[in-house]
């Protein structure tokens, strides 16, 4: 397991330390001395007068406008202040924070791709990502190939003269797949390639792929990093320059995060450590009693020596992350479908419900949830499978969710 305070942790201060306070030598003041960062739920910003507006305008030209803000879809000072945070905890120069985890997707990869160009990504990745890349991005002339997680030859195979980007989700959706990122850099170096990391499952807590040669770093704010299921929020972490250009696009495109969203955050990511040790704990205790059960036919776990990727999660990770995915083994005539269904129905304490990350356990069928309109071999070609059931741990006690576990298998 990849300590904190290992060669390849390039900042001083840990994770928690970092949730908390982010940078403690960059720390804002305010006006009002406040401890909190001021929620600033404002739609523009005001000049003195004309000579006032010209100075900005200036400045801003200089490429040194400091704090000043113009109007609230090219910044605010709340929304920049958790940006400084995720960068720091992310060990990122700058961060960009958007108002979901998709639109950070698109956003993204709308302002580096151009007609005629390809994007590389891996297989058993988030639905709408799919869709984006397929539906979207095709429409705009934009190729795209969809590679197996895990085999590196095929991703390298994979590269084509106008190929710009790797994307890659890790851990995965819902197979908990492990990416070697050192070798997705490596190749991506070799062939002037630009690679990005949806990192939402593992978390800055577990993960930082930018110390292993990633680029840019995405996460949909609305799972672990706010953590309570009250927000939805998106960010993307990487160098400077690269957030300053996202930062102009988005200025364009006008998918900013609302300032009471962005304080809410701040507030999630204060208990960030403290939530996803919890879940990390718990989720391998999960995950270890499901693989001792008869009635399972499979877990899913990157914390299992049984999950294929062990050693890469072991050897990258500081911890395994919160969900775990298990396939129901199905009674005689009971058909998967149902197999995962019985497990579902008869849990009392997660609640049946889409997403992850929050302080709840929430239970669901991939198959039933966001699969629902395709056929069983439709499914089965994008890998998933019908009796498949992904459990997304909260901070409730371990025992308490084990016991729950234990029951609905009786
Ligand atoms: C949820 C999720 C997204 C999309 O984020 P939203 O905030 O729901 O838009 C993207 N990637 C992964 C891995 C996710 O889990």
């Amino acid at each position: 397991m990849v300590e904190s305070n290992s060669s390849n942790y390039k900042r001083p201060y840990r994770p928690a330390t970092l949730a908390v306070h982010g940078q403690p030598e960059q720390r804002r003041g305010n006006e009002h001395r406040a401890l909190i960062t001021p929620l600033v739920q404002t739609a523009t910003y005001t000049y003195d007068d004309t000579a006032d507006l010209c100075a900005f305008q200036e400045a801003k030209l200089a490429g040194n406008v400091g704090e000043r803000l113009q109007y609230g879809r090219y910044g605010n000072p709340t929304v920049r202040a958790v940006e400084e945070r995720i960068a720091a905890l992310e060990h990122g120069e700058a961060a960009l924070l958007f108002p979901t985890g998709m639109t950070a997707v698109t956003n993204v990869l709308l302002s580096i791709l151009s007609t005629g160009s390809h994007l590389i990504y891996t297989d058993d990745c988030y639905s709408k990502t799919r869709d984006f890349i397929n539906k979207f991005l095709k429409r705009l002339g934009i190729e795209s190939t969809q590679v197996p997680m895990g085999d590196y030859e095929a991703l390298e195979t994979a590269v084509q003269p106008n190929t710009r980007v790797i994307l890659s989700e890790s851990p995965t959706n819902p197979y908990l797949r492990v990416a070697d990122l050192e070798k997705i850099a490596a190749i991506a170096q070799q062939h002037r390639l630009l690679t990005i990391i949806d990192a939402t499952f593992a978390t800055p807590v577990n993960q930082n792929p930018l110390d292993f040669g990633i680029d840019l770093v995405i996460h949909s704010g609305t799972k672990y990093l706010s953590g309570h299921n009250d927000i939805m929020a998106g960010a993307a972490v990487g160098g400077a320059e690269l957030i300053s250009a996202l930062r102009q696009s988005q200025g364009i495109l006008g998918s900013v995060l609302d300032p009471h969203a962005a304080y809410l955050l701040e507030r999630g990511l204060k208990t960030l450590h403290l939530r996803v040790q919890q879940q990390n704990q718990s989720a391998q205790a999960v995950a270890e009693f499901l693989e001792s059960q008869p009635g399972i036919a499979r877990v899913w776990y990157p914390g299992l020596s049984s999950h294929p990727d062990y050693e890469i999660a072991k050897a990258q990770m500081r911890g395994f992350g919160g969900v775990v995915s298990f396939e129901v083994q199905p009674t005689a005539g009971e058909t998967p479908l149902a197999a995962a269904a019985r497990i579902i129905d008869a849990v009392r304490l997660p609640y049946h419900a889409a997403t992850l990350g929050g302080v709840e356990t929430l239970i669901m069928q991939p198959a039933l949830m966001s699969y629902y309109d395709l056929l069983t071999e439709e499914r089965l070609t994008i890998g998933i499978k019908d009796n498949l059931v992904r459990l997304a741990i909260g901070i409730e006690d371990t025992a308490d969710i084990l016991a729950d576990l234990s029951q609905a298998l009786a």
